[in-house]
């Protein structure tokens, strides 16, 4: 069987990082997200976490020749030799022109580029009482799935913290700047025949076995 080589694309809160987590189980794939990787570098105080943080704040994106590197890097490590899971990446048209010529320089294909659609209305709600554990990253939500004590993390009691760019202004920037700048890859991916769309208002397990569905028929077509 080949590769499986993943890109999930959405709205921030569209549930990206959920269905990341509940894949990577599944399959066993490196799950790379950008953002995770940019705040990494942020608290370890690097010049590229530094750089990094002037946009994040703002909500605004990271430039695509930073970002770009940053990726390639990481899908030459051994353990996304055999597949993996882009989270938060590509996020223009230039950062998939990247790297869809550096698959192809080492004979690699996309498997497929999973869209979850959500109103940006709901997106807005879900992130900004969206809350993170300061230890591990579990994610909570103040109304949708509160932690059984307030401000703290049921699986490992750590404070609960909101990112700085969840707050509701931020965030309706990174939902303008999503339209702009990354919506455009839908059709991009479509014209390419990978795009395959679900429906992000629905619970992470019904999305999830949607994906896994879609994954499974896609494989199957593979074999014929
Ligand atoms: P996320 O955790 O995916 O919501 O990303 C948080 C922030 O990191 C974004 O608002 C951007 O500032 C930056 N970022 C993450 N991925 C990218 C990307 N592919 N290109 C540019 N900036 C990015």
């Amino acid at each position: 069987m080949s590769e499986l080589n993943l890109i999930l694309l959405g709205a921030p809160g569209a549930g990206k990082g959920t269905q990341a987590a509940l894949l990577t189980e599944d399959f066993g794939l490196p799950h790379i997200a950008t953002g995770d990787i940019l705040r990494a570098a942020r608290e370890a105080g690097s010049e590229l976490g530094l750089m990094a943080k002037q946009y994040m704040d703002k909500g605004d994106l990271v430039p695509d020749e930073v970002v770009v590197g940053v990726i390639l890097e990481r899908l030459a490590d051994d353990d996304a030799r055999d597949g993996f899971l882009l989270d938060g990446f590509p996020r223009t048209i230039e950062q998939a022109g990247a790297l869809g010529r550096q698959l192809d320089s080492h004979d690699r294909r996309l498997t497929a580029v999973l869209a979850l659609d959500a109103p940006d209305e709901l997106v807005v709600k879900r992130i900004s009482g969206r809350r993170i554990c300061r230890k591990e990253g579990h994610v909570y939500h103040v109304d949708l799935d509160p932690p059984k004590h307030e401000g703290h993390c049921d699986i490992d009691g750590s404070e609960l913290e909101q990112r700085d760019d969840d707050l509701e202004q931020t965030v309706r920037n990174r939902l303008e700047v999503y339209h702009t700048q990354t919506e455009p890859l839908m059709a991009y991916y479509e014209e390419r025949g990978l795009l395959r769309r679900f429906d992000g208002t629905r619970s992470p397990t019904q999305v999830h076995e949607r994906i896994r569905a879609t994954l499974a028929t896609l494989r199957l077509e593979e074999d014929l």
